[in-house]
């Protein structure tokens, strides 16, 4: 009698038509949210205390994302971007990167992995992440100063940041960015020093407007630092030539003195991306948001963990792009800030 081994070979979930909402815009990036906390207070994003953590059981495990993100990817989605709260707090993170990475898209094409961090423990985990299928990453540095770090973060942590951005810096991962929120009297007189810090390690900075998402809800758009103030600044120092090409890209780029060194600046606020917005995010609890700034969210971990199959998942992205709003809002009178705070949605 032969036995024949049964196959092992992962069935992916069935080709389907792209996430197009109704404004045209085709969703191809999915920001995975791996948990709400962090090892950092960030002012703009959380309070010094009292916050309320997503209950450990209803975050989804490595194996949940997993499932989602390849029906997304079976539905034409490239790129996943792993991020929290901060994503290498959680101990699977190598894990869940390389599930990710293992993803096909319709035709069988491989897909991006992308992480957004603080940087904190990247040293002792870098390795592990490219061995995983790490692409890109980008580590976020608001401050070269220890004390405005620990003032910022209220953690006297920025050594082991360094040392992360360090081990980046030699690692094969590009285009490496650094992103800082611009903020009035906090760190708006070290934009030049943080562009020259970046360009000196080979990575690009970018500067992003504050946006009202802290979960203090303490945001006040006087003291936001707009985009104008942040290329007066820079201008200062360099000459800016614009870069064309932006596609779907959060930050427009430029030149500096002509390049190949480039800046960035994310002004979702002054300046919103929103008709070119690709992008969809699964927060930690597996909830599904088609924008940073929604106010409704549907409950994917609810399909899955009640037994729905990949249709069921499929019909829920189809929702939830369909739903999709033209623009965040932020400007219009009536604007209320979402209920979640960035830490619990996912930046
Ligand atoms: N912990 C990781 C980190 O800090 O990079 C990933 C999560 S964090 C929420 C992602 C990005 O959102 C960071 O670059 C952070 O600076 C940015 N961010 C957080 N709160 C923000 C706010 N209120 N306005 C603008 N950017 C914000
Ligand atoms: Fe943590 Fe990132 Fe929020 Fe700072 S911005 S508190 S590092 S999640």
């Amino acid at each position: 009698m032969t036995i024949t081994q049964a196959s092992t070979a992962r069935v992916g979930p069935a080709p389907a038509p792209p996430l197009v909402d109704r404004f045209g815009r085709v969703h191809t990036d999915l920001r995975v949210s791996l948990t709400d906390r962090c090892s950092l207070r960030c002012t703009y994003c959380m309070p010094a205390q009292g916050m309320d953590w997503i209950p450990t059981p209803s975050i989804l495990t490595a194996a949940e994302i997993e499932r989602i993100a390849a029906v997304c990817a079976a539905a034409g989605m490239t790129t996943f971007r792993v991020t929290g709260g901060e994503p290498l707090v959680r101990g699977d993170v190598v894990d869940v990167v390389r599930r990710l990475a293992g993803l096909r898209g319709p035709a069988g094409e491989p897909v991006e992995v992308a992480m957004t961090t603080n940087g904190i423990r990247l040293d002792a985990l870098l390795n592990d992440l490219v061995d995983a299928g790490l692409d890109r990453l980008n580590i976020s540095l608001d401050t070269l100063r220890p004390e405005r770090f620990a003032a910022l973060t209220r953690r006297d942590r920025l050594d082991d940041v360094l040392r992360g951005i360090d081990e980046a810096a030699h690692s094969p991962l590009r285009p490496l960015k650094l992103n800082a929120v611009a903020m009035r009297g906090v760190n708006d007189d070290e934009l030049v020093d943080l562009v020259e810090f970046a360009t000196g390690i080979g990575a690009q900075m970018r500067f992003i407007e504050q946006m009202p998402l802290d979960a203090g809800h303490t945001w006040d758009r006087a003291r936001m630092v707009t985009r104008e103030e942040i290329l007066d600044a820079l201008s200062r120092r360099w000459v800016l030539t614009p870069v064309p090409g932006r596609g779907h890209a959060p930050a427009e780029r430029f030149l500096l003195d002509g390049g190949p060194a480039t800046v960035g600046v994310i002004a979702a606020v002054t300046a919103p991306f929103c008709a070119g917005c690709d992008r969809l995010r699964l927060t930690a609890d597996g909830q599904l948001r088609n924008c940073l700034f929604a106010k409704d969210e549907l409950d994917l971990a609810a399909v899955l963990r009640g037994g729905g199959n990949d249709e069921a998942i499929d019909a829920m992205l189809r929702r939830s792009v369909e739903a999709k709003l033209p623009g965040h809002g932020i400007n219009d009178p009536g604007f209320l800030q979402p209920a979640r705070g960035m830490n619990a949605i996912g930046g």
